[in-house]
């Protein structure tokens, strides 16, 4: 499941495009609250999980610097404030768009 493209459309969202049907919007917020890494999204240690430390983002922490390619699988995107530790999958970002049609899938 590899996106045609992925781009910022404005100051405040970023558009992938899966395929001719089906486009994600996420603002930067969205994408920021759902960074996938360990301290944004806490840890499971020993079967016990570890609550996210994530109360200090400012405003520079919903900019983005830059969207990195890794692999064919997955996009790193480095964040204003530094953070660059998230590792989004395109099945992430699947299973997380917000349109329409995938809520309604969701919700059934
Ligand atoms: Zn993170
Ligand atoms: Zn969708």
């Amino acid at each position: 499941m590899q996106p045609q493209s992925i781009k910022k459309v404005n100051q405040n969202e970023v558009e992938i495009t899966w395929n001719a049907e089906h486009k994600s919007i996420f603002t930067l917020k969205q994408l920021r609250d759902l960074c996938p890494c360990a301290g944004c999204q806490g840890e499971n240690i020993l079967f016990q999980h570890v609550p996210p430390g994530r109360e200090n983002v400012g405003e520079e922490g919903y900019v983005i610097k830059a969207i990195n390619q890794v692999g064919s699988y997955a996009v790193q995107i480095v964040w204003g404030d530094g953070h660059d530790a998230g590792i989004y999958t395109w099945e992430y970002l699947n299973s997380k768009c917000f349109c329409e049609r995938c809520y309604q899938k969701n919700e059934n």
